[in-house]
C-alpha cells in the first residue's frame, strides 16, 4: 500500500523551513534536511527512491501502452512507489517517454529512460514548496528536453523544454497545495500530452477522465477540490 508516512516507523512527516544536519536512517550518510518524521527518522532521497526507480525503469522499458496516465497508474499501484516522494520526478517523464515511443515517437527508449533517471533524480523532494518548482512539472520539461535533445545552447528545443515546464507548473499552481505527488503527476502528464500533440504531431492515448485511487492514503488529500478525486 502506498504510504505518506515514515518508512521506518509509520509516523507522520514534518517539514521545517530551516534545514538541519541528520543521518539517513537507512544508509547512515549525513545530509542537510528539512523533512523528518515525528519520531525523528530522516530518509535520504536516494534511499527513498531506490526500489521505485528500478521498477519504473523495468516497467517503462517493457510496456507497449500508448497511455502515459495508465502507465503511471499501474506503476503507482506497486508498493515500491510511496504516496509521495521524489521517485515521481522520474516517473512522470519515464511514463511519457514510453508512451511517446509507443505512439510513434522516434527515440532510443533505453538511452532516454537512463537519462530521465539520471536527471529526474537530481530534483529533490520538496522542491514544489521550497523552490516554487514542483518536480513532477520539471519531469515533463526533462521529457521534452530529452526528446528534442535540447542543451543550454539550443534555440527552439531550449524554448520548448522551458515552455513545457512552465505549462505544467501553471496548471499545478492554479490548483494550489498541499502537495500531492499523484495529483501533480497527473496534471503534468495531461499538459505534456497536449503539448506533444501541438508541437510534434504525435498523439499519445489518454483516458476519458483521470480518477485517482490514492485518496485514502493521502492525509492531505484535497478531496472535492482535486479534479481527480473520485465522484461519489
Ligand atoms: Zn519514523
Ligand atoms: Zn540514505
Amino acid at each position: 500500500m502506498p504510504t505518506s508516512n515514515c518508512l521506518i516507523c509509520g509516523a507522520e512527516l514534518e517539514y521545517d523551513n530551516t534545514p538541519r544536519k541528520m543521518a539517513c536512517a537507512i544508509c547512515g550518510k549525513e545530509y542537510e534536511t528539512t523533512a523528518a518524521c515525528k519520531s525523528g527518522h530522516f530518509i535520504c532521497d536516494s534511499c527513498h527512491m531506490e526500489k521505485g526507480i528500478a521498477l519504473i525503469k523495468a516497467f517503462c522499458a517493457d510496456t507497449r501502452s500508448r497511455n502515459p496516465i495508465a502507465i503511471m497508474q499501474q506503476i503507482m499501484a506497486k508498493p515500491e512507489i510511496y504516496m509521495h516522494g521524489p521517485e515521481h520526478h522520474v516517473l512522470v517523464g519515464a511514463a511519457l517517454l514510453s508512451a511517446y515511443k509507443n505512439s510513434g515517437g522516434k527515440i532510443d527508449l533505453e538511452y532516454a529512460l537512463s537519462e530521465m533517471i539520471r536527471r529526474g533524480q537530481q530534483v529533490p523532494g520538496g522542491a514544489c514548496g521550497f523552490w516554487g518548482c514542483c518536480g513532477a512539472g520539471v519531469s515533463a520539461g526533462i521529457f521534452i528536453s530529452i526528446i528534442t535533445e535540447a542543451t543550454p545552447l539550443h534555440k527552439e528545443e531550449w524554448g520548448m523544454a522551458n515552455q513545457m515546464t512552465a505549462r505544467a507548473l501553471q496548471a499545478i499552481g492554479n490548483l494550489g497545495g498541499p502537495r500531492c505527488c499523484k495529483r501533480d503527476s497527473f496534471v503534468s502528464v495531461w499538459e505534456a500530452v497536449q503539448f506533444v500533440q501541438e508541437q510534434f504531431a504525435v498523439q499519445m492515448e489518454m483516458p476519458e477522465s483521470v480518477v485517482c485511487g490514492f485518496s485514502a492514503f493521502n492525509e492531505q488529500c484535497k478531496k472535492e477540490d482535486c479534479p481527480f478525486y473520485p465522484a461519489v
